[in-house]
């Protein structure tokens, strides 16, 4: 059993359901909306986890958006929640039932169109679940997402309309009679609202899940939340978002060569995704198959450049959609909690420093020096890198091999943007200098890092049976 629990509520999977135990036969509807989404993510790990073998049917009934006024299903959101979750759990096996609906969904929004709706709307449902139990041998537990309502003093304050489904209210008898009690029904939400919803996706890390999913049903013709529905103002009184939350930051990578695999990358977008609490896209701007499904795989057509200094790219404006981008070197190790990587810092670029060349950045009067780990700015405002190195690659990806600053065969590409930032007067700064840090296998070596990092960070030690507290980021250099 699997309790879900939390101020608005708990739940015990599936004690609940008195039915569970008693049949082979599971069907969950997902709408494309978020209570139907956790609710699949929860049947899912919970058939994971304790290895449970029935037949698993996803089915969602839609229409198409011409005449679906009124009903909030959506085909593309429920695919997408259906592909993320089982990414999740790629054990649990299941077949998809999709029912096409065409009839016109009347507007229930009305009390005079109620009776006509209803009518329709029952016809419907029942060609729906005739058409599902020709899926199954015996009769089926059904499980919904559905939540009840919100109190009507919150209604009344947060300005909902009276659009709401009414049956939804909290308190309504009828619900659990028919939900809780019926053995082939079960929606165990229903006695709960979308804010007990919300404390489980925290809970559970489940925005990116969340961020798929769309409930408005009167999305305007550039496809955005009408933020006027009930189903918008139900989703944001409880989750203080609408759909098509866009996700602001994006950690933007490079793979190429032969140096590393996927297997580097796959881990290290883990690894930031199990130790953060914040949203972000993943790109891998690559030439390699075999990523994980969620990161956002960017082909390298155009091979018009060496191994890093494809990572120029991500300066173009919209190479990809988000607002913050970070470049990300792979062959970094993930220390601790990684939300300093989503502050704001007060420059217009952000770097990570290479503290450990400090004294060639004294020796040449230079006050800035940046190591390739992490660079951090808005999209599109540093196009000027990307568009001079562009105008003569071959060039600059010699310059600072034959000037003598670095050695090659393919380098300098941090040292590039170092120059074009300071021929731009660019207001540039640094992340901490003690969060991240290079470790080198060679002692001699390691000593001097140990000794710059105390210089540069004020901390002691980089490792001392186990790293610094303050480290969140190691980059590997020899050895
Ligand atoms: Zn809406």
């Amino acid at each position: 059993m699997t309790i879900y629990k939390n101020k608005y509520g708990q739940i015990n999977l599936f004690d609940d359901c008195k039915y569970f135990n008693k049949t082979n036969d599971i069907n969950v509807s997902v709408s494309g909306g978020a209570d139907s989404a956790l609710m699949l993510w929860m049947i899912f790990k919970e058939f994971s986890e304790k290895n449970i073998q029935k037949n698993l049917l996803v089915s969602t009934m839609w229409a198409s958006k011409s005449i679906r006024d009124g009903m909030p299903s959506n085909l593309q959101a429920a695919n997408d929640v259906v592909k993320y979750v089982s990414s999740c759990f790629p054990d649990v096996k299941y077949k998809r039932f999709i029912y096409h609906s065409d009839i016109n969904f009347i507007p229930y929004q009305t009390q005079e169109k109620k009776t006509e709706y209803k009518k329709i709307k029952l016809k419907e449902d029942k060609k729906f679940h005739n058409e599902m139990q020709k899926q199954f041998d015996t009769l089926p537990l059904h499980i919904w997402g559905e939540t009840s309502n919100p109190e009507k003093g919150d209604r009344v304050a947060f300005k909902m309309d009276n659009s709401r489904e009414y049956r939804r209210d909290p308190g309504n008898p009828f619900l659990e009679q028919k939900f809780m009690n019926n053995r082939s029904r079960w929606a165990p939400f229903i006695k709960f609202t979308k804010r007990f919803l919300s404390e489980i996706y925290k809970e559970y890390h489940l925005m990116d899940l969340f961020a798929l999913t769309e409930s408005c049903v009167g999305l305007n013709t550039k496809g955005l939340p009408c933020k006027q529905c009930w189903w918008c103002n139900e989703k944001y009184w409880a989750f203080g978002y609408y759909d098509h939350l866009k996700k602001p930051l994006a950690i933007c990578t490079v793979l190429t060569g032969e140096k590393y695999s996927v297997n580097t990358v796959n881990k290290l977008y883990e690894n930031l995704y199990n130790n953060t609490s914040q949203l972000f896209d993943f790109y891998c701007y690559t030439d390699h198959v075999g990523l994980n499904d969620r990161i956002q795989v960017i082909p390298i057509t155009n091979k018009n450049k060496k191994l890093q200094w494809y990572k120029l790219d991500f300066f173009k404006n919209n190479f990809i959609e988000n607002e913050d981008i970070i470049i990300m070197d792979i062959d970094v190790d993930i220390i601790g909690n990684q939300d300093w990587l989503f502050k704001d810092y007060g420059y217009d670029f952000t770097g990570s420093h290479r503290w450990w060349w400090r004294w060639r950045e004294d020796n040449e009067d230079d006050k800035f020096a940046l190591s390739g780990t992490i660079y951090k700015f808005k999209n599109g405002e540093h196009q000027y890198i990307v568009d001079t190195f562009e105008n003569n690659i071959e060039y600059w990806e010699e310059y600072f091999i034959k000037n003598g600053t670095t050695v090659g065969p393919v380098n300098g590409e941090q040292h590039f943007v170092q120059k074009m930032l300071i021929d731009n007067n660019t207001n540039k700064g640094y992340f901490p200098e003690k969060m991240i840090v290079k470790w080198h296998n060679d002692f001699s070596i390691q000593l001097k890092l140990e000794r710059d990092y105390y210089k540069w960070s004020g901390n002691d030690y980089i490792e001392n049976d186990g790293w610094n507290p303050d480290i969140r980021m190691v980059h590997y250099a020899g050895g």
